[in-house]
């Protein structure tokens, strides 16, 4: 396929303080879009200004919720150049997602080959403060207009880019933690890890309440035995004990998390023993109590790393640590941020730079 470049007229203004930057309220100059219908499939891809789409109002992404999103991120590197991590498993995963939601794959090559096309295009908005970064937007919708539960014939795919700011401000800080005991945000054999709206769509009650009672984040037990914890908003969670780290498996309720998988990677290498398996709410309610667990954060490609303060569930709450950071998080922040910023060696091939 052919990928066409149109022209920009108005070009916005530059980032007017690079550590102030909201994150995903401001957009840049242009964005990728292509589009597909059954006969001629993959369409019409381009790059062009950043603006409104015309949908239909019977659009069937607006009424049954056929859509699909991933988010990654630019890194600008001390000498200038940008960084993507492990944009090819963003690919891949959208094309998993994909599946799972009857909607068209796309030909991951040229997909990655037109976001890298977009980000040299778009290259001023790559932020240079410490911490910044250029965050990546993929999507998939249905446009197909029609009022009937089927897969859509007709989609667009776009990529929107926005600078964001360092996610920490004041340094990384430990974070409050709601254990739900009633609501869930996947069942096994549902969408838990295809990344589609509506799967947030549904856990926005709990997230709600939540932070009406001062916490941060919701922990999502399993659906079937409420007894199990598998992830939070957008982070999948590893547990730190004694000399192991225990997460709960991928068995279809949990997202694939990229930065899961780097971070098992990194801490195996350390010398941790990893374990992917069932993780009981009582086993970390009683090892923060005990001690045994000493460590708890999420992991996820906004936060990349973000520390447990304390759990809440049910009537109890536990602390985790003295309210500061633990060591393993740290290192763990630090050696991961530091091959996403150029700072480390990248051993793994995990950065594609352009
Ligand atoms: C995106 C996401 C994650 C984190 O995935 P990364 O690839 O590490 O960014 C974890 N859980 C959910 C539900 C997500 O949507």
């Amino acid at each position: 396929m052919n990928l066409e470049i149109l022209p920009v007229s108005d070009l916005k203004p530059a980032i007017e303080d690079e550590n102030n930057l909201a994150f995903g309220k401001s957009f840049t100059d242009r964005m990728f879009v292509m589009e597909f219908d059954r006969a001629k499939g993959w369409h019409s891809a381009r790059i062009q200004p950043y603006a409104p789409f015309t949908l239909d109002p019977a659009a069937m992404v607006l009424h049954y919720s056929q859509e699909i999103f991933e988010g990654l991120k630019a890194f600008r590197r001390e000498d200038g150049s940008i960084a993507l991590f492990r944009p090819a498993d963003n690919v891949a995963r959208f094309n998993q997602s994909a599946r799972r939601m009857c909607m068209p794959e796309v030909d991951e090559k040229f997909f990655l080959d037109s976001m890298l096309e977009l980000i040299r295009m778009e290259e001023r908005w790559v932020p240079k403060a410490e911490g910044t970064s250029l965050y990546i937007r993929p999507t998939m919708i249905a446009t197909e207009p029609m009022l009937g539960v089927r897969p859509a014939d007709q989609y667009l795919c776009y990529v929107i880019l926005c600078p964001v700011g360092a996610y920490y401000k004041g340094g990384i800080a430990p974070v409050k933690i709601w254990i739900s005991d009633h609501f869930v945000r996947a069942a096994e054999g549902g969408t838990g890890e295809a990344k589609t709206g509506g799967n947030y769509a549904a856990s926005l009650y709990a997230a709600r309440e939540a932070s009406l009672k001062g916490y941060d984040q919701v922990l999502w037990l399993d659906a079937k035995e409420k007894k199990y914890v598998e992830e939070v908003g957008s982070m999948n969670m590893l547990f730190h004990y004694d000399d192991k780290i225990v997460t709960s498996p991928l068995k279809g309720t949990v997202l694939d998390g990229i930065t899961r998988r780097s971070a098992l990677k990194l801490l195996s290498e350390m010398g941790y023993q990893i374990e992917e398996r069932a993780l009981t709410v009582d086993e970390v309610m009683e090892g923060a109590q005990n001690g045994r667990l000493k460590e708890a954060f999420g992991t996820g490609t906004a936060v990349v790393i973000s520390p447990v303060g304390s759990f809440c569930y049910q009537d109890e709450c536990v602390q985790l640590g003295n309210g500061e950071p633990g060591e393993l998080t740290m290192k763990l922040y630090n050696q991961l941020t530091a091959i996403q910023y150029g700072r480390q060696p990248d051993p793994h091939n995990w950065i594609t730079t352009l």
